[in-house]
């Protein structure tokens, strides 16, 4: 996989927050846009369609007249917000899962790319309400937006307004991979990616440690808990404050992965490494409730997911293998070792290692073997056993949390 030319478009969306509050045409355009979904999904549902042409064809004409201000292209775009949430909703039903007509209850309004105009330069955004009515919406622009703006192979995708942002999609052609010099081979574990670094005759042992995000888990996960006893009696505010939890740990923990990726993939970057990760698909084991929770694949999916964009994006080469018996196999031998192990692999040849780098150099081979790693070789007797190279390490993130969750007391 690792060479392939890939010719398609990559998105990605760009948070931008707004200089000042929503222009009051603009708030009437957002609530007049969420009518317009909710209408849709209704007739697409009593039509029983779910495409945005067939939706057009059904709909449009009793919509034009419905809502008049509205731009034209505002419309269409709100068939195919209606398509997306009916997609999901006909998915659930095929499912088996008993659910209510979907109706949207968040503000916001998409706009396709040839209907807005967003001026690169300034971060100004024109949004056309209907003929001869147009908002100018002023953007907050940063570092880290302008590399997006000033990027002119980014061409501009839609635009979602939210009532205290927006987000403009950013797309370009995926670029070719580089050919790779060297390996990074990782073991994706709860607390680490533990793993080992291939160049030319050397190999040494890396690691990317995020104890943190287990820590911050196991703490929302325990708050929840609690909510959920204290307020058994009010189902709504146990719902809502849980949900609020749900949605701070989701942040604080998203914020951590992406840290951990892009140390993983500037290290990549800058040594022409492929990356070799495990493919985590169908890997959940029956388990007691307890330990699958608390092994919750979510983090550790969502990091490879992470990765993979964005390895995608700068055209980093990603291979990912099959796992069975990464762990268990001495990559001298050959050996496959059914009993559980301590912290480190013994094999009865005489070879010893951390049970997770172990892991990771297995994942390496099974690459190589099956010619995924672009022509490179890799002995693990030359692996250097008193070297380890830190990617990351939460000392390394810029931002503490003063509520004391960021902490290392405590730990379950
Ligand atoms: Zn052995």
């Amino acid at each position: 996989m690792s060479a392939v030319v890939k010719d398609w478009m990559l998105v990605r969306g760009v948070v931008f927050h707004l200089d000042s509050s929503l222009p009051t045409e603009a708030k009437i355009l957002l609530e007049d846009f969420r009518l317009a979904v909710n209408n849709a999904i209704r007739a697409g549902l009593q039509a029983r369609v779910t495409s945005r042409n067939a939706l057009c064809k059904v709909a449009y004409k009793d919509f034009r007249e419905q809502h008049p201000r509205m731009y034209a292209q505002h419309l269409v775009s709100a068939f195919e917000v209606a398509c997306g949430v009916l997609k999901n909703h006909r998915k659930r039903v095929r499912k088996g899962v008993t659910c209510r007509i979907p109706y949207v209850k968040r503000l916001m309004m998409k706009a396709e790319n040839q209907a807005y105009k967003l001026d690169r330069t300034s971060g100004i955004i024109d949004l056309p309400i209907r003929a001869g009515c147009h908002v100018k919406l002023r953007l907050v622009v940063s570092q880290y937006h302008r590399k997006y703006l000033d990027d002119m192979a980014l061409s501009l995708g839609s635009l979602t307004v939210l009532p205290d942002r927006v987000i403009v999609a950013f797309r370009k052609n995926a670029p070719q991979q580089f050919v790779p010099a060297s390996a990074l081979s990782l073991d994706t574990n709860e607390r680490s990616l533990d793993g080992v670094f291939v160049e030319g005759d050397v190999a040494k042992a890396v690691r990317a440690e995020f104890p943190n995000i287990a820590i911050i888990q196991q703490r929302h996960h325990d708050r929840r808990k609690r909510l959920q006893k204290k307020k058994a009696h009010d189902r709504r505010t146990s719902r809502d404050l849980c949900g609020r939890e749900g949605t701070r740990e989701h942040c604080r923990i998203d914020y951590r992965l992406h840290q951990v990726a892009n140390s993983v993939l500037r290290f990549a970057e800058d040594r022409k490494s492929a990356i070799v990760l495990e493919d985590l698909k169908g890997m959940r084991q029956k388990r007691s409730k307890e330990l699958n929770r608390r092994l919750s694949m979510w983090p550790r999916r969502k990091l490879h997911q992470i990765i993979e964009y964005k390895a995608q994006w700068r055209g980093i080469p990603v291979v990912k293998v099959d796992p069975r018996n990464s762990s268990k196999t001495c990559p001298i031998c050959g050996r496959i070792q059914y009993s559980r192990m301590g912290t480190e692999f013994k094999c009865h040849c005489g070879w010893r290692l951390d049970r997770h780098i172990n892991a990771s150099i297995n994942l390496l081979q099974t690459a190589i073997s099956k010619g995924m790693a672009g022509g490179l070789r890799f002995n693990p007797g030359a692996f250097q056993h008193d070297v380890m190279m830190i990617l990351y390490e939460p000392a390394m993130a810029a931002r503490s949390e003063p509520n004391g969750t960021s902490g290392v007391v405590g730990v379950t």
